[in-house]
């Protein structure tokens, strides 16, 4: 018997070239590794790029939306309300911070919490909602602020999937109090680890880095560049969460490959829509108010099909393609069991009649072709 060789398809690889290593070395070169002039840099950098006015890189954007809650002073007490159908690191910075998360539904076509779901979950003790920009699809953000503003309710926006994904004709987060992003290699610019938070509002930007490094009040880069020793103190009980400049010099490069990921990434989408048409499953895609990045490409079996997810990624496995199963929902996970909930009807559906299907900037036509002939197999029973 041979078994014929095929080509695995990764769900993800990220866009790494010469210029990354050509950035960290010269890093390494230059004596100063940890948090420096390349983190303030890529800060900057950032931030302009999604339209923000201050950008604050921390260690991960788990640690950029705890800090977001500490900031807006959320705590024992409060009620934040997220999304279940995240990852998990959306309620576990709500529970960093010693606050409750109160689960919400999301929009079928997009993922996200919109105002209306928001609407059912709201309690006396709600003073922040986490938006999530799922998978890249923008959220109707502007209507959430119309609901909830008038409440006195703080927006934060979980932008960890979003950058290149535009609102209404700007970057995702473009004005936004708080938005916190993600450098993972799951996501769409990488720099191994890392995060950012990014605001409007320079005083809470300048709290922000003092409790990402202990809360001192001036930096170890600032007091390296003074010209005669000064020291620091210690104004509130912070925290290690920051970025190092070898991260900050890659994530400078990935900044510019944005546009040519998304443009990548959006071509593969619409060659599987095209593959996919007339079948009987939804493809994630742009909302009607913006555009999506494409960070994961998402798959939902419409509910006449009788193929179980299970049994579609063991036959993509098959065929050397790797796939994901579909969103997590955090309501359905030990670490959250007995938490109460507005009823997740959407949330429990896409959770478990999902798959995420491999995009990445070297895929090629020629191998959606065959993703989709094994999802046009199952489908068709
Ligand atoms: C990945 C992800 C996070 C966590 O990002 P890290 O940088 O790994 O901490 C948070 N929220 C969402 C929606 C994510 O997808």
């Amino acid at each position: 018997m041979t078994v014929e060789a095929v080509q695995q398809i990764p769900v993800m690889v990220p866009w790494i070239g010469d210029e990354e290593q050509a950035a960290v070395a010269e890093v390494l070169a230059s004596g100063w590794i940890a948090q420096g002039p390349q983190v303030r840099a890529f800060e900057q950098e950032f931030a302009s790029s999604v339209s923000s006015i201050e950008g604050v890189a921390v260690s991960s954007c788990t640690a950029a939306l705890e800090l977001a809650l500490r900031l807006c002073g959320v705590g024992r007490g409060h009620h934040v309300i997220v999304p279940s159908f995240s990852f998990i690191a959306t309620a576990n910075a709500v529970r960093h911070v010693s606050a409750q998360p109160v689960f919400a539904d999301v929009d079928q076509l997009t993922g996200c919490l919109t105002a209306d779901t928001i609407a059912d979950a709201l309690t006396d003790q709600t003073v922040a909602v986490i938006v999530v920009h799922q998978a890249g699809v923008p959220a109707d953000v502007d209507a959430i602020h119309e609901l909830v503003d008038p409440l006195g309710i703080v927006v934060i926006e979980d932008a960890a999937c979003a950058a290149g994904s535009t609102y209404r004709g700007q970057p995702v987060g473009a004005g936004s109090l708080l938005a916190a992003w993600s450098f993972h290699p799951r996501k769409l610019l990488t720099t191994g680890e890392g995060g950012m938070l990014t605001s409007s509002s320079g005083a809470l930007a300048a709290h922000g880095r003092r409790l990402r490094e202990h809360g001192m009040s001036l930096s170890a880069a600032e007091r390296h560049a003074a010209d005669h020793p000064i020291r620091e103190d210690y104004l509130d009980v912070g925290f290690n969460m920051r970025m190092t400049d070898l991260q900050a010099a890659i994530g400078r490069v990935q900044l510019m490959r944005i546009p040519e990921i998304v443009r990548r990434r959006r071509e593969v989408r619409d060659w599987y829509a095209e593959e996919l048409d007339g079948l009987p499953v939804q493809l994630v895609g742009d909302p009607e108010y913006g555009t999506t990045n494409v960070q994961s490409l998402w798959l939902r079996l419409l509910p006449r099909v009788t193929a179980e997810v299970p049994s579609l990624m063991a036959a993509l496995a098959e065929r050397g393609i790797s796939a994901r199963f579909g969103i997590m929902a955090a309501h359905l996970q030990a670490a959250y069991a007995g938490v109460a909930h507005v009823p997740l009807p959407v949330t429990e559906e896409l959770t478990n009649r999902s798959l995420i299907l491999p995009v990445h900037h070297r895929l090629e036509r020629a191998d959606v072709t065959r993703v989709v002939s094994v999802i046009r197999e199952a489908v068709r029973g």
